[in-house]
């Protein structure tokens, strides 16, 4: 059991970590620099949409997706907080959605304030992979709302906050509903591991097998 890897389910960070399986989050348009020889995400994010010319990217994104080191598409979603229209937004994930329905793949989401009408939007479009709501620190009514449609949470820096939404939460989350992150905060995923298996009363060992269990049957089917 002990050489079961942490797995990093999104991060920002292209370095990679002896012991850690991660999906390294490539910035469509922000950068060049992604692993072309193991795991990574490719999106649009939301807060970048209004920079780039997203058809050409969406296009170049559509490509990227193809490689079988991708295994998902993402980040992307909908943020209420930022200047870029709702609509525009609702444009661009549904092109991601298109993406991931033709390839097979999961999506990695960016919600924020924005969860109805992105469950509502997978809904519609019938799509039948693995979904994964990143960076949650939503109630627990949310992640309920969440989990009840068959979607994935993942939690990052936000539970080093023993009173934050996600610690209170994750105490008594379904083993099999959930992963960790780093994104793109400072903290090792082997930190946010270890807070993980406090708050859930389990050997940060066995809380790597249920991890790396969920990563294979939702990424690696
Ligand atoms: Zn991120």
């Amino acid at each position: 059991m002990s050489d079961q890897p942490f797995i990093n389910v999104h991060t920002h960070d292209v370095t990679e970590y002896k012991g850690v399986v991660r999906i390294f989050n490539f910035l469509a348009g922000e950068t060049s620099d992604y692993p072309k020889n193991s795991y990574y995400s490719v999106g649009l994010h939301p807060w970048f949409i209004e920079k780039h010319h997203h058809e050409d990217l969406m296009e170049k994104i559509a490509q990227w997706a193809k490689n079988k080191n991708c295994l998902a598409i993402g980040e992307t979603g909908i943020d209420r907080q930022i200047k870029a229209p709702v609509t525009l937004q609702q444009k661009i994930f549904e092109h991601h959605l298109n993406i991931a329905g033709e390839l097979q793949k999961p999506l990695i989401i960016h919600n924020v304030k924005a969860h109805t009408v992105i469950s509502q939007m997978i809904k519609t479009s019938h799509f039948q992979q693995p979904v994964i709501f990143h960076g949650f620190n939503n109630n627990r009514q949310i992640a309920g709302e969440l989990l009840s449609k068959g979607f994935y949470l993942s939690f990052g820096k936000a539970l080093l906050n023993p009173k934050s939404n996600a610690a209170m939460i994750l105490k008594t989350f379904p083993a099999d509903r959930f992963f960790l992150e780093n994104d793109d905060s400072e903290f090792d995923i082997s930190t946010i591991y270890e807070m993980t298996a406090s708050l859930r009363n389990q050997s940060t060992e066995e809380l790597k097998k249920i991890v790396a269990d969920t990563f294979n049957t939702c990424f690696l089917p």
